[in-house]
């Protein structure tokens, strides 16, 4: 079990799968166990249409990683201030805001009137939008815009902890950094909730298991900061014996902000573009040319790109691939099975084979789609939903 969904497996306490459902099996209905009310009983859940014919896409990401954390740093290079913003794992979409406000902190000590933000992907477009808003002139330059950026192939999960440092390396002060970047990012996603497309929802998720404590692979040295702002996201419950169509010993449901991130890229742009901020298509070969553009202070969103760019080889890609089935609006759910995780999004049901931990795809830079690692794990979901209802 790995990244997002060993994170949210884990906060769901599927670790304790076993212990937890026999107990709720015993006292529900009637007795409502904590956390779980006869209101909460799950709503008609439609089966997910899980066949290899049905996959129509199969995308391939590289999470930078760097085991100190992002780089967040400042340097003067030529005559310009530049603000470092990459290397955010496995968590860019969930920390975007939080990263982008700490870096524009930075920025106003220069007190521009405009900045350059460098990179179109989930670190540029919230570093872009949050200078806009507090009245700069914003102009991104980029090689590709977030369509083609590696971060339209995430999965779209709030998982702010995922891949972010290495508990022994994490730079001193980073889980305070961090705590702060997870709030403020939770808070500005809450103002695009229940907007037209909903390219930002909850959605809930169940943690299926057929038997055993579960508990996946641990965190692989991972850094976990998740238990800092607890009070921030929704509890898991377990669901008693039979209250689900999913033909398995062991549910647990949790509900979990979700990114539509097609969608969410085209708003972004969209809100980027009505509030003046300019896009300039412009491949960068050294940062000896972020010194020579007429904005003064730069932020730096280049991501995995910044490991060529800049030479910094703390950067390592952590492979992860996503196999997508046609979207099933009807589908208002997510599933985690068998190291298997499936996100129902408005753009295509994402597929992602997770077994091996958070260390899957560690150091592995093929960003070649492997079709029999995504043809594997829908026949994980196909069987599972053989067996749906019975
Ligand atoms: C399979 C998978 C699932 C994931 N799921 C989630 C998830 O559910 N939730 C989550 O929060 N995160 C998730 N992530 C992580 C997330 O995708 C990354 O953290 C995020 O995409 C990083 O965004 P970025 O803006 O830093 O980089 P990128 O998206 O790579 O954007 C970099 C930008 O910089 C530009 N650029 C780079 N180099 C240059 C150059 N030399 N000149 C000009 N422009 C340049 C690029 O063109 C691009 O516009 C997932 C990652 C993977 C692999």
């Amino acid at each position: 079990m790995t990244g997002p969904d060993r994170r949210l497996a884990v906060l769901g306490g599927l670790a304790t799968l076993s212990a937890c459902a026999g107990q709720t099996s015993k006292s529900f209905p009637g007795v409502s166990p904590a956390g779980f009310s006869p209101a909460d009983w799950p709503p008609k859940l439609a089966p997910i249409r899980a066949h290899r014919d049905r996959l129509f896409d199969i995308t391939v990401c590289l999470r930078p990683f760097r085991a100190a954390g992002p780089r967040m740093d400042t340097e003067t290079i030529g005559d310009a201030l530049v603000i470092h913003n990459y290397g955010h794992g496995g968590s860019g979409w969930s920390l975007s805001w939080g990263s982008a406000a700490l870096a524009l902190e930075k920025a106003m000590s220069k007190s521009p009137k405009s900045i350059a933000v460098i990179g179109c992907g989930a670190l540029g477009l919230a570093a872009a939008t949050t200078a806009l808003r507090a009245g700069l002139d914003v102009t991104i330059y980029c090689k590709d815009l977030v369509q083609q950026a590696r971060s339209s192939r995430a999965s779209g999960l709030w998982t702010p902890d995922s891949r972010i440092a290495m508990t022994k390396d994490a730079a001193p002060g980073f889980a305070q950094t961090w705590e702060r970047m997870a709030r403020i990012s939770w808070k500005t996603y809450r103002d695009y909730l229940g907007l037209p497309g909903n390219p930002i929802e909850f959605r809930d998720r169940y943690m299926l298991s057929d038997g055993g404590p579960g508990g996946g692979e641990g965190n692989q040295g991972f850094a976990e900061y998740s238990h800092s702002i607890e009070d921030l996201t929704p509890r898991s419950v377990a669901l008693p014996a039979k209250a689900t169509p999913f033909p398995v010993a062991f549910v647990r449901r949790t509900s979990t902000l979700q990114f539509n991130v097609h969608d969410w890229g085209h708003q972004l742009l969209s809100d980027i573009r009505a509030m003046g901020g300019k896009i300039v298509m412009r491949e960068f070969h050294s940062p000896a040319e972020f010194g020579q553009l007429p904005e003064k202070v730069v932020i730096n969103c280049t991501g995995y790109g910044a490991r060529a760019l800049m030479g910094d080889n703390s950067i390592i890609p952590v492979r992860g691939q996503i196999g997508w089935l046609i979207p099933q609006p009807e589908v208002t759910y997510g599933v985690y099975y068998n190291d298997v995780s499936i996100v129902s999004r408005s753009d295509g049901i994402v597929v992602q084979a997770l077994e091996g931990g958070d260390l899957k795809g560690f150091n592995n830079d093929h960003e070649v789609p492997e079709r029999a690692e995504s043809e594997d794990a829908v026949d994980v979901i196909e069987k599972l939903y053989s067996r749906f209802g019975t």
